[in-house]
Parts: C-alpha cells; sequence; structure tokens
C-alpha cells in the first residue's frame, strides 16, 4: 500500500507532542511517515505539514500488526508516540488504554526488532506513581496504587513497555530508548483529555471558574513541547542513549494553585480560581500525585541540555496560538 521510504516512522504522529516532533524532524531535513488513528491526535495538528514531500500521513492504528510492518519496513527509525493519553481519558477508556498500551507498543517493538530499527519509546513520568523520593531518578522505585483504581493501569501499562522495551533491547539487540516524558505543554494541547494547562488557559478566556482540583498544593513541572521534542531527536542521535531509560522534563516546579495564579495574572482574566474536590473532578476513587519532579542528570549527560523555559513563556506561547481547547 506504501510506495516512499522514510527517514523516521512516527507513531501518533498528528497528537500534540508528534505533531511539533514531525515539524522539526521535517525541519531538519528529515522524511517521515506518521500513523495516526487520530484517536486523540488531530489531521489539523499536521496540516502545515500536508503537501510537503517530506511528509506523509497514514490514517491506522497500532494495533494493525500489517499497517506497522509495512511501515517499518520502509523506515529508517520509529518513534513510538501513540498511546492513550491524559488521566480523564484514561480513566473515562480503561480497556481501551490498557489494550492499546501494552498490544500497540508490543507490535511496534517487534517491528522495529525484527529490522532492528533504531526506536525511541515514550513514556510517562507517570510510572514513578505516587512514590515520594522527588526528584525521581531513573532507577528509583515506582510506586503504584491498588487496582480497582483505574488511573494506575496507565502507569503499570507503561511500565510493561519499558519492561518490553528494555527486554527486547537485551535479548534481542533492538537499539531502543525510553524516555520518561513528564508533563509536557505548550500550543496545540487540548484540554479535552484532562490536561490542566490548557483548561486553565480556557476557563480564563472564557470567563469560566479556574478549577483546581483538590487543594491545589500538589506540583508539577512542566516542560515547554519544543524543548521535549528537542531532546527526543538529540537521544536518537546519541549512541550512548541506547538501552537506557531517560526523563525528560523541566525541575522548575510550581504548585497547581499557583499556575491557576499565573494563568489567571497573565491572561488578565476575572475568572475565579474555585477549590474543586477529587471526587467531583473525576469519577470513581481517584488518587492523586502529590509531587512529581524530574531529576534530569542522566539527559544532560546525555545530550548536554534538559528542558528550562519559564512557565510565563509557556503560557505566552500558549496563548499566541489562540484559545486551548476546554473540557467537554
Ligand atoms: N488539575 C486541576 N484542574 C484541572 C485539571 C487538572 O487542578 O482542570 C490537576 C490534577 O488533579 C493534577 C494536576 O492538575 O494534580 C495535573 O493534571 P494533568 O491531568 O494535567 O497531569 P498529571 O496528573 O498527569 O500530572
Amino acid at each position: 500500500m506504501i510506495a516512499e521510504t522514510s527517514d523516521y516512522l512516527v507513531t501518533g504522529g498528528a497528537g500534540f507532542i508528534g505533531s511539533h516532533l514531525c515539524t522539526r524532524l521535517v525541519s531538519m531535513g528529515k522524511s517521515v511517515q506518521v500513523l495516526d488513528n487520530l484517536s486523540t491526535g488531530r489531521r489539523e495538528n499536521v496540516r502545515h505539514l500536508e503537501g510537503n514531500p517530506l511528509f506523509r500521513f497514514h490514517l491506522g492504528s497500532v494495533m494493525d500488526s500489517d499497517a506497522v510492518d509495512s511501515l517499518a519496513a520502509r523506515s529508517g527509525a520509529v518513534i513510538h508516540l501513540a498511546a492513550a493519553v491524559g488521566v480523564e481519558n484514561i480513566i473515562r477508556k480503561p480497556v481501551e488504554t490498557i489494550e492499546i498500551n501494552i498490544g500497540g507498543t508490543e507490535k511496534v517493538l517487534s517491528a522495529a526488532a525484527s529490522r532492528g530499527l533504531p526506536m525511541f519509546l515514550a513514556s510517562t513520568s507517570e510510572v514513578y506513581g505516587k512514590s515520594w523520593e522527588a526528584p525521581f531518578r531513573e532507577d528509583g522505585d515506582i510506586v503504584l496504587g491498588a487496582t480497582s483504581r483505574s488511573r494506575w493501569s496507565y502507569a503499570c501499562s507503561k511500565a510493561l513497555d519499558e519492561f518490553l522495551a528494555l527486554a527486547y533491547h537485551k535479548a534481542r539487540g533492538l537499539p531502543v530508548i525510553v524516555g520518561r516524558l513528564f508533563n509536557t505543554v505548550g500550543p496545540r494541547q487540548s484540554g479535552l483529555y484532562g490536561m490542566v494547562l490548557p483548561r486553565f488557559i480556557n476557563q480564563a478566556m472564557t470567563g469560566k471558574p479556574i478549577t483546581v482540583f483538590g487543594n491545589g498544593t500538589q506540583t508539577r513541572c512542566f516542560s515547554a513541547v519544543h524543548e521535549v521534542v528537542r531532546c527526543i531527536c538529540d537521544l536518537m542521535e546519541t549512541p550512548k542513549a541506547l538501552g537506557r531509560v531517560v526523563n525528560i522534563g523541566s525541575v522548575q516546579e510550581i504548585t497547581i494553585l499557583e499556575l491557576a495564579r499565573r494563568v489567571k495574572e497573565i491572561t488578565r482574566s476575572e475568572s475565579p480560581i474555585v477549590l474543586t474536590p477529587y471526587d467531583e473532578a473525576y469519577p470513581g476513587d481517584f488518587e492523586d500525585m502529590q509531587r512529581r519532579v524530574p531529576d534530569v542528570s542522566v539527559l544532560r549527560g546525555l545530550i548536554g541540555f534538559s528542558p528550562g523555559a519559564s512557565i510565563e513563556d509557556i503560557i505566552h506561547s500558549i496563548l499566541d496560538h489562540g484559545i486551548p481547547e476546554g473540557a467537554d
């Protein structure tokens, strides 16, 4: 079905992070084929690349072994981003989360391994779970909650992806890098799946209450998507990164309440900041992470760079692209 060959196959390339990654790869002169089922991705996200001879979009799922195999056979490397994303999305669709994150990744790893293709597997800081050992080091313990709380199925499914990737590396020589992405934000990110920053900006810009879940003392470190995709591209060019698990994130920690205040201030919004109990915000028995900070020494040691854009600059860059989509 597909005639051309490309430097990269990017699964999930029409998603928020994927679309920025494709833009960077194409601007580096690399040819890219995207496989995306548009479940949370948008054709609109890659519209600016359509028509570029270096870019091709294929509508399809990583659950389709034939599509994955046929694209991998025509690619020089694979960046696997396709996954179920967003805490709210994951809680709403628990079966799909596990199926896509485990079944899809297995197919992509197997296709890359049978051809010895260099591969980047996007994992997540969720895998650290509710560990209290912040800043989180890649070799630190992971601490997950009860299986009755579906949030943890996401962490667990991505942890299994990591085990599988590292097993393919050790047992079959797959040249794979595992990147644990911390909260990544920027233009084109949707607030439809739970992500806090596009939601806050949408609420502030449309005069709705800014909804801080819990008491707002929980912290996150937000990194700019253009810096995250730079890290992914640089890691793919770093042979010493092969077989490694690498945190990718900013170390600038902020409480969610303070994030709401900064959004309100920068947008000069009249919206009130409202504390919303978790049981009103999420269905079922929800458990949040109190603190999430990466140790980025491995990343810096490998590529000499780690994300550092300020939250103010990030908020301005999002606003420059218009008002992000809010919650349903
Ligand atoms: N959050 C919030 N209001 C929202 C959406 C999220 O206060 O409208 C909180 C959420 O409970 C969490 C933090 O913001 O403590 C980050 O949430 P997000 O879903 O963006 O990322 P993650 O929980 O995966 O870090």
